[in-house]
């Protein structure tokens, strides 16, 4: 049995990575800060759900202890939950994009840490963004170097830059970050922009399912490796 957690799983790419691990056979844990919009995610999904807000540190703790408790491991952390933080920039919206986007997966990676010791094969997958690529950002030909959205690029890349120091120093454990794709969720309702979530999901779940010898520290979309 492979034990997976997703955070912000109530819906989105989240949501249907969840119904394509369960699909794959893994015990997933619907991660979600709202606990009637989780249930009922998870409820729908047939899956488990815990409540798990990334910006709050007790939360994270308890989150991991019952998985801790329930599963005594855990192979699979997928770091989804994030948000676009678009809007007047100031201190208070830096500050949430960033505790969201990159601090969050600091504290559930530290939390989830001693569980993934516990797996044969642990996997983390941190879905980050090519609006947070150095390289797409500043390649006029990419749609990247056009966006206004410079608190969610830099938390990106800040999780991308996570992501690469987390295998470095962590070599048992795969972490790898991933560009999902444009995909039509609440995210990017306001640009009418995407695909169905399925596709990208596809490509997080392809990280999330990588063999023993499977790569480690790179960031990649559906066509494989990414610039940074
Ligand atoms: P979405 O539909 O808005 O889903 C975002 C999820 O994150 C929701 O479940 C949300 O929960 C959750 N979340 C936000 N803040 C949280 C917090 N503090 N604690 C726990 N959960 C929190 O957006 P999405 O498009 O599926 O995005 C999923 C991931 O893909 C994000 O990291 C995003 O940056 C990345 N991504 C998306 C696209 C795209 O085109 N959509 C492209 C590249 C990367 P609530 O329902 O409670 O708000």
């Amino acid at each position: 049995m492979t034990i997976t957690l997703i955070t912000g799983a109530n819906k989105g790419i989240g949501y249907e990575t969840a119904r394509q691990l369960l699909a794959a056979g893994h015990v997933v844990y619907v991660g979600a800060r709202d606990a009637d919009r989780g249930e009922k995610a998870a409820a729908a999904l047939g899956a488990r759900f815990v409540q798990l807000d990334v910006t709050d540190d007790a939360s994270v703790r308890d989150a991991l202890r019952k998985i801790e408790e329930e599963e005594g491991r855990l192979d699979v952390l997928v770091n989804n939950a994030g948000i676009l933080a678009e809007g007047p920039i100031d201190g208070p919206a830096a500050l949430k994009a960033f505790d969201t986007n990159a601090v969050g997966i600091v504290r559930v990676t530290e939390a989830a840490l001693p569980l993934l010791r516990g797996s044969s094969n642990p996997v983390v997958v941190n879905v980050s963004s090519s609006a947070g690529s150095f390289w797409a950002v500043t390649n006029p030909d990419r749609l990247e170097s056009t966006l206004p959205l410079p608190l969610y690029s830099a938390s990106k890349a800040a999780a991308t830059m996570l992501t690469v120091q987390y295998a470095k120093a962590h070599p048992g454990i795969k972490f790898n970050a991933v560009e999902p794709g444009p995909t039509a969720t609440d995210m990017t309702a306001a640009f009418g922009i995407g695909r169905e979530p399925e596709a990208s999901a596809r490509v997080v779940v392809r990280l999330a399912t990588l063999g023993a010898d499977g790569p480690t520290g790179t960031f990649q979309d559906e066509n494989g490796e990414l610039p940074w």
